[in-house]
């Protein structure tokens, strides 16, 4: 296991300059077709901006660009070659919609939860289309993403964002939508992008009363990531293609840069421009956060972007020296930071029974803050 050295305070700050960044990129697209794909064409073919190619378990994946698409000849990854060119700037169109219209924007976009896994947002409506016993949570941050969405919504989708809100209390009229966006005091700080720690912590609910809330659909929850795609689909007409990608770095003396840099890039377009374009000290990249166990990789073989996949990126200016896991000290750091209290210091002890596994919402601090370098997160996961 590695992890960087940690600062206390892991808040969230953004580079102003690199924020309105996009990049429109020419060339080869190389997406993955996962073992079991339904796929929709016979190839090679010409495909289009936003045509369905292949999908899987529910999920959809559409051509990201125009050109002329091949299978590989092992059949586990799309090319395609592009040609023409499309807008990447789509402007706002009121459009209308009603429960059927917008299932059917849903699906046509290829719209996902990106607060639940794997979860098509289709199906995820349709969960709750004839009960009115729910409620509507829209929350400003988002569970894989520490950038700030919620300020690129009410910046730049602000009437979007208005005729989305009055578009869900028009289809679900019973309900109540409770909306934290617009609250200057609600401050972003791992773990609260989590969708069952955000409930815990706004509502006062005991984390197993928020989890229970989430799986038996009496919370329809939308974090700012998820509304950002939503409102791109039904109001500026684009599909779900392209996604940000934040970059983190994080220095030769284990210091992270808590600005991250941000990137709007499109499902398969290639990664080389990382290393083109960042500091060249940083060599080592993971696309894990800092959060989960780091997977080492040479920042010239990042490969191509999966939008589903591949949401952040560190940055490493050398290898942080492997953690070997050293007894426990009975320093409580563990118990200290958990923020919902579920007491993993008893479980490294052996206490499996007094660890409260239903309250622990994988968040990973326990683990980043051991000063013995214990991996508690996949002790955690042996036993829930
Ligand atoms: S036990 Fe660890 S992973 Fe679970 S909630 Fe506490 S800090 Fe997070
Ligand atoms: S933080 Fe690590 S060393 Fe400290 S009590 Fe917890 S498990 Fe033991």
């Amino acid at each position: 296991m590695l992890f960087p050295r940690l600062p206390r305070a892991f808040a969230r700050k953004f580079h102003k300059t690199e924020n309105k960044k996009e990049r429109t990129i020419q060339g080869q697209f190389l997406i993955p077709v996962p073992a079991g794909s339904v796929i929709s064409e016979s190839y090679p073919t010409r495909v289009t901006h936003g045509q369905v190619m292949l999908s899987h378990n529910g999920t959809k994946v559409l051509a990201p660009v125009n050109g002329v698409a091949t299978l590989t000849a092992d059949q586990k990854f799309f090319q395609i070659k592009q040609d023409g060119s499309w807008s990447t700037n789509s402007i706002y169109q009121f459009q209308s919609y009603d429960f059927s219209t917008l299932i059917d924007a849903f699906d046509e976009g290829a719209l996902a939860s990106l607060d639940i896994q794997d979860m098509p947002l289709k199906d995820y409506f349709l969960k709750y289309k004839s009960n009115s016993n729910f409620q509507i949570v829209l929350s400003p941050f988002s569970r894989y993403q520490h950038l700030d969405f919620e300020e690129m919504i009410l910046t730049s989708m602000k009437e979007a964002y208005v005729s989305f809100i009055e578009l869900l209390k028009t289809i679900f009229p019973k309900v109540e939508v409770t909306n934290f966006f617009e609250i200057p005091t609600l401050k972003f700080e791992h773990p609260n992008g989590i969708p069952e720690y955000f409930l815990h912590k706004q509502f006062q609910w005991d984390v197993t009363k928020a989890k229970k809330a989430l799986q038996s659909n009496s919370v329809l929850y939308l974090g700012a990531e998820t509304i950002y795609h939503i409102l791109r689909k039904l109001y500026f007409g684009e599909p779900f293609t392209k996604r940000h990608l934040a970059v983190f770095l994080v220095d030769r003396k284990g210091r992270m840069d808590l600005e991250p840099r941000q990137f709007f890039l499109t499902n398969g377009q290639s990664l080389a421009f990382i290393p083109n374009n960042m500091d060249k000290r940083y060599k080592i990249a993971s696309f894990d956060t800092v959060f989960e166990a780091i997977q080492p990789m040479d920042v010239n073989s990042l490969g191509y972007f999966n939008i589903y996949d591949h949401y952040s990126i560190t940055l490493y200016e050398k290898l942080p020296a492997v953690r070997k896991e050293f007894s426990c000290i009975d320093c409580m750091e563990c118990n200290h930071y958990c923020p919902t209290q579920t007491n993993p210091f008893q479980l490294i002890k052996g206490k499996i029974e007094e660890f409260d596994k239903d309250k622990c919402v994988s968040c990973g601090i326990c683990t980043v803050y051991c000063p013995s370098g214990i991996d508690i997160r996949k002790r955690i996961e042996e036993v829930v």
